[in-house]
Parts: C-alpha cells; sequence; structure tokens
C-alpha cells in the first residue's frame, strides 16, 4: 500500500520565504489567486512581482495593488522564487525564451502541474531548485476556501534540490497560499503527469464513448431525444451522483438510490469482468502517457490550435464528435427548449 506523506500548516515556516522576491509570472486563474493569498499570509506586497504583457491581467493586478511589469527578463533577474502560472503549452517558450537566460542560479521555480518539468520541456540550470505547488481546485476556489479560512486539496513535491532547501521552501510556498490549512499532499510531477493526462485519455474518453453508445442503442430502441437527454445527463442527476460519491463514498453513495437501482447496479458491475478494460487503460498510461507519445504528438499539433477555423487540429475533433446521434439529437432539444421559453 503507498500512503502519501500529508503536510499541515504545523509543517511549514514561513520564515523561509519571509525575505524573498516572489515573482508570479502570470495572473489568470491561479496567478490572481495564489498571488493574493499569499500576501494575505503576510509576505510583504513590496517582495512580490507580476510580470504580464499589457493588457487586462495586468490592469488586475495593478488594480488589487501588485507592482507590475511587462518584461519578463527583468522580473525574472528579482526573483528569487518564481512562479510560472501561465497555461502548460505557452511556458517552454515563455520560460525557455525569456525568463531562463535571465533567472539567479539559485532561484526556486514553482510550477502548478507536473507536464513541462516531467516531460522535461523547461530548461532548468541544475543549480535551481524546482518545486511543484499544484491546487486541484480553480483559482476562484483558491482564493475563496482561503478567504473562508479554510484550506483546498494540493500537490506538493521537490523535484530538484539545487538549495538544498527546497522541500522546506515548498511547503512554505504550500502554507502561504492556504495548501497546508486542510493538508498538502506529497506526490511528483510524475505522478500527477501520470493521473492527470490518464483521466484526459483514459478515463474520460471511456465515458464519453459509453454515453454515446448508449444514446444510440436506446434511441434506437425507441426513446425520444428529449427523453434520452434528460434521462441520461440533462438532469443532473450524474453531477448529483459524483456529489454524493465526494461526500458519501464512491461505492456507498448508491445507497441513496433505490433497491432495484442499488441491485442492478452492483450486480451489472460485479458482472463485467474489467481484464480487456484494464488492459486498454494500462495501454494508454504505459504507451502513451508516460512514455512520452502524447508529449511528442501534442507538440506537433501544438501551435495550429491557435488557427482559426478547421485548419485548427482541435476544431476538426469538434466537428467529427459533433457528428454523432448523441451530440445531434441535444442540438435539437436544446433548439426545441430556447425557442419554447
Ligand atoms: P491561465 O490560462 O489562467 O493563464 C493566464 C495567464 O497566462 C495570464 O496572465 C496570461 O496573460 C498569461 N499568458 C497566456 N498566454 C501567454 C503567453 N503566450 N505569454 C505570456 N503569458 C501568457 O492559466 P491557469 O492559471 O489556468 O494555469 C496556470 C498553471 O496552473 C498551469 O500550469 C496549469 O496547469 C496550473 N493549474 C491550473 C488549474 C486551473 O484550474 N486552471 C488548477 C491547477 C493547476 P496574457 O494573456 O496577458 O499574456
Amino acid at each position: 500500500m503507498v500512503a502519501a506523506k500529508i503536510y499541515y500548516d504545523a509543517d511549514a515556516d514561513l520564515s523561509h520565504i519571509q525575505d524573498k522576491t516572489i515573482v508570479f509570472i502570470g495572473f489568470g486563474n491561479q496567478g490572481a489567486a495564489q498571488a493574493q493569498n499569499l500576501r494575505d499570509s503576510g509576505i510583504p506586497n513590496e517582495k512580490i512581482v507580476v510580470a504580464n504583457r499589457e493588457d487586462h491581467y495586468a490592469e488586475d493586478a495593478k488594480a488589487k495593488g501588485f507592482q507590475v511589469v511587462n518584461d519578463f527578463g527583468k522580473a525574472a533577474e528579482v526573483a528569487d522564487v518564481l512562479f510560472l502560472l501561465i497555461p502548460d503549452q505557452v511556458q517552454p517558450r515563455v520560460f525557455n525564451g525569456k525568463i531562463a537566460p535571465s533567472l539567479k542560479q539559485n532561484a526556486v521555480i514553482v510550477v502548478a502541474s507536473g507536464y513541462n518539468v516531467f516531460y522535461k520541456l523547461l530548461r532548468i540550470a541544475p543549480t535551481n531548485d524546482v518545486v511543484m505547488v499544484a491546487p486541484r481546485m480553480i483559482g476562484s476556489s483558491v482564493r475563496s476556501l482561503y478567504q473562508k479560512g479554510r484550506g483546498f486539496p494540493c500537490f506538493v513535491s521537490t523535484e530538484q534540490n539545487g538549495s538544498g532547501k527546497a522541500s522546506e521552501i515548498a511547503l512554505a510556498l504550500c502554507r502561504a497560499i492556504g495548501a497546508t490549512k486542510s493538508g498538502a499532499i506529497e506526490s511528483s510531477v510524475r505522478e500527477e503527469t501520470a493521473m492527470d493526462l490518464f483521466a484526459e485519455q483514459g478515463l474520460w474518453p471511456n465515458i464519453i464513448a459509453l454515453f454515446r453508445e448508449a444514446f444510440s442503442v436506446l434511441k434506437e430502441a425507441g426513446c425520444s431525444d428529449e427523453a434520452l437527454c434528460y434521462e441520461m445527463w440533462m438532469s443532473k442527476e450524474p453531477a448529483e451522483i459524483f456529489e454524493k460519491a465526494a461526500d458519501d463514498g464512491f461505492i456507498l453513495q448508491l445507497k441513496h438510490h433505490s433497491s432495484v437501482s442499488q441491485y442492478g447496479q452492483l450486480s451489472g458491475a460485479l458482472a463485467i469482468d474489467g481484464t480487456e478494460i484494464r488492459n486498454h487503460f494500462k495501454d494508454i498510461l504505459y504507451n502513451r502517457v508516460l512514455n512520452g507519445k502524447f508529449c511528442e504528438e501534442f507538440s506537433k499539433i501544438e501551435e495550429a490550435l491557435e488557427k482559426e477555423g478547421e485548419g485548427n487540429p482541435l476544431n476538426q475533433l469538434y466537428t467529427r464528435s459533433e457528428a454523432c446521434e448523441l451530440a445531434q439529437a441535444e442540438k435539437r432539444v436544446r433548439h426545441r427548449l430556447a425557442s419554447q421559453r
């Protein structure tokens, strides 16, 4: 059994970061929330710098009282701690091109997701510290839970310990953003990337495919589009089931259902031989995620994601996916509902 360490406020000492200049690259979803939490935890405002292009994100940071610079190189020059909080797909370009050349030898680089460190896409000097402080929440929740005096789930890890103090600094940062209040879980960029990409490429594609096929089977059996859309997701029943699973337990939430439902679900799930799906999942985890194949494939299409129309590979995938019976039926149902309002 693998039991992860969990760190609380008492395990973290803010004095490790109190006199450091802390730079936030990006003031978006995570950047805005984490910078404000850190300041509210007592890190002096004059020690915090936000680096952002001159636009509404920069305006927002200024309005919230932060000192803002537009030049990433200048920000990197002064950083003792550098939070890299811009989208994962732009991090290598921005970090390798504009930040790495100016970064102090012993600066601490903080990432909020494992992807770029695990796949070694950032050019980091061996003298730097690299830590992951990865909230499992969107930025608005990172902020609102902090304001309510509560913590939020977060992964923490030390990936490179140039200073010999990286772990202490990582925990101090977790405490400053409010993560150790409810417990920061020891993890690694490998674990975070494996779970994240596996969920995105293994688990959820299967769930999408199960709904798609179930819809077509029931439609063929004579069920109406309207009834199916509501029965399967538009009533929000699946969302409620997952909420109950988080509160009561993945299996035990079933006790909220009728006896017919409980019997059907439990006996049905036990009757499914998981060998095939387990092998499929292993294939995705080992031969696509952990061996870097997906990362290689994604890096080839990355630039095209900025294109308009069908030249953008994501738009092509949407067009193909929306051709299925489920999506076509949903469109008709939503159109009908909107026109009757
Ligand atoms: P956002 O999409 O909110 O980032 C927006 C910020 O990135 C803005 O400051 C934006 O400024 C800047 N940015 C965008 N493109 C560029 C560019 N090409 N060059 C320079 N700056 C750019 O990011 P998130 O906060 O969602 O994600 C940041 C990190 O946090 C990622 O590693 C992500 O995986 C991780 N994370 C995200 C979570 C989430 O809920 N979103 C949850 C946990 C972790 P501008 O456009 O002005 O340049």
